[in-house]
């Protein structure tokens, strides 16, 4: 048989052109390499904890659109990201808020005097005139929370001294004076009841899904009208104008016999020394109330063939690579990237399901 659309990756950008596409009525293979659907958001569970297997990902958006679109397929529990920091013991919260200064520095209580102190660290460096993350980072807060919480943990995840990487990075996290520990400014957050798994099973309910095939398996092989491609481009390519960086985790997760090993979903570990970056104890997601519990440390790795590339390297060099690999794709016919490795972006799972309504806004 032929099919409308051969989708190459059963992730968020995948299952979300997949459902757009079968609701048109059209005829979906998804395939995916892994042996699971859900790409990077799959949550496993594990005697009633649903574990983040690839990391921690709580929803979160300020799009009335895509909150509308994924209670279409899942209940969201309410759930608040509040990560603690840890730097060599003394305790912060993250992000950066009036909670942080004040434990950071014994003079200061007030919103004021929070950006005094910050304004008496900033080395002259602007917002504005920042060139790279370092920069910026000084700027926004100041040297001590710069050397505390940000230079360490950058260095570990990135591998990469925060001179050579851009300021968006840390545009992430909020920065606020008031004393508010939400780690996102979205309008909506939380975690899908039941996990991320089902969510994406209900959003391909209708799809034909093939596990553990790559594209590789399929080529000429399947009949497919158009192509959407949600693995990496440079791999597409056969890597055939070099290769693009990415970075990768390895994840070393432990069942513990305690009820609460950590009293807290995640602790981030910001310190240069302590060679992972957070803890995550998975049942906080969902407020769980068994006796016993799961987490998950994470350790950033430069990523090589076999491992799986979570994040795009945002330096200039692989940026002017990937357009490179952006003009052969866009001399493809029939053929769409998308998704954090097909776009080589440092997206959310907002970003990438309203990235996928849009090409489907446009394609289907
Ligand atoms: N970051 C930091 N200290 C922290 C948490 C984050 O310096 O405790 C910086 C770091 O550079 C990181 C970036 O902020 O790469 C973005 O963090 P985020 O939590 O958004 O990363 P993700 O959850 O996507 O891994």
């Amino acid at each position: 048989m032929k099919y409308d659309y051969l989708i190459v990756g059963a992730g968020l950008f995948g299952a979300t052109i997949a459902h757009e596409a079968l609701k048109k009525g059209k005829t979906v293979l998804v395939i995916d390499e892994r042996g699971h659907i859900g790409g990077n958001v799959y949550t496993e569970n594990v005697d009633g904890i649903n574990v983040h297997v690839y990391g921690a990902h709580i929803f979160h958006t300020s799009s009335d659109k895509v909150w509308d679109y994924v209670n279409g397929f899942a209940t969201f529990n309410g759930f608040i990201n509040s990560p603690k920091a840890d730097y060599h013991g003394e305790r912060y919260d993250l992000p950066f808020n009036m909670n942080t200064f004040v434990k950071m520095w014994n003079d200061v209580t007030t919103p004021d005097q929070a950006k005094a102190k910050i304004a008496s660290q900033t080395m002259g460096y602007t917002p504005e005139n920042a060139k790279n993350l370092e920069e910026k980072a000084i700027s926004l807060v100041g040297t001590d929370i710069y050397e505390k919480l940000i230079k360490g943990y950058t260095e570990k995840q990135w591998d990469r001294s925060c001179d050579k990487l851009p300021p968006f990075i840390i545009e992430r996290l909020p920065l606020r004076f008031t004393f508010d520990n939400n780690y996102f400014n979205a309008k909506y957050q939380g975690i899908p009841v039941g996990g991320y798994t089902k969510m994406v099973e209900n959003m391909l309910c209708g799809a034909d899904v093939q596990l553990n095939i790559s594209y590789n398996d399929v080529r000429g092989k399947v009949d497919f009208g158009k192509l959407i491609y949600t693995g990496t481009i440079d791999g597409y390519f056969g890597y055939s104008l070099g290769k693009l960086e990415y970075r990768t985790l390895r994840f070393e997760t432990a069942r513990l016999e305690t009820n609460d090993f950590q009293g807290n979903a995640v602790v981030n570990y910001t310190d240069r020394e302590t060679p992972f970056t957070r803890i995550i104890e998975h049942k906080h997601f969902e407020f769980g109330k068994q006796p016993f519990t799961i987490v998950t440390r994470e350790y950033p790795e430069e990523y090589s063939f076999g491992k799986q590339p979570y994040y795009p390297v945002n330096d200039k060099k692989n940026a002017d690579l990937y357009m490179k690999y952006r003009a052969l794709a866009d001399r493809e016919r029939d053929v769409f990237f998308g998704g954090r490795l097909g776009s080589y972006g440092y997206f959310d799972m907002d970003k990438t399901i309203e990235n996928a309504l849009d090409l489907a806004g446009k394609i289907l």
